[in-house]
């Protein structure tokens, strides 16, 4: 493992793929990939513009894009991963959690103009204390895992180079 502790976007990619976040902590990064980080860079900085307290780092281990009363707020292109923000958000109210901070959690999706809560409740905790440890079992491994073979493939940065020798044969 590369990075010494997950951040939200290792969480993010876990809940996509396993095979994802390990190419990813191992810096392998497409342009593809880094495209669409800029794109939700500058989404970013646009968003909560009417809010004081953005892009806020925590003991310089994961960053949040704005806090907003008892809310943590962050702000998505579309919900197509809703499952993988989720987790991602889950894993920004748990890391508070653990430093005595009580929140909740807002995901604004610009495209659909709709806003989805999220709760750490027990249940919640629970799930996202088990996908931590297992994503940090999954980035020990010495090589990534198998090819999840998924509808999402087709849309990842990382296509290209999961299924590059099935190009090669076609
Ligand atoms: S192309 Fe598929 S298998 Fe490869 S990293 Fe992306 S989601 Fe995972």
């Amino acid at each position: 493992m590369n990075a010494q502790v997950l951040s939200g976007i290792y969480m993010h990619y876990y809940s996509v793929c396993q095979r994802k976040m390990w190419l990813y902590d191992r810096g392998i990064t497409m342009e593809q990939e880094s495209d669409r980080v800029l794109e939700g860079k500058i989404l970013h900085e646009n968003a909560y513009n009417w809010l004081s307290q953005k892009e806020i780092m925590i003991d310089n281990a994961f960053k949040l894009d704005a806090i907003d009363g008892d809310y943590v707020r962050e702000v998505k292109i579309s919900s197509k991963l809703t499952k993988a923000d989720y987790m991602q958000m889950l894993f920004y109210l748990y890391q508070l959690d653990l430093r005595g901070i009580k929140k909740k959690g807002l995901i604004s999706y610009t495209k659909e103009r709709k806003t989805e809560e999220v709760v750490l409740n027990e249940v919640a905790k629970k799930k996202i204390k088990t996908a931590i440890a297992k994503a940090y079992k999954v980035l020990d491994k010495p090589t990534p895992s198998p090819i999840s073979n998924m509808p999402y493939c087709k849309k990842c940065a990382y296509y290209a180079f999961c299924y590059a020798s099935e190009e090669e044969e076609e």
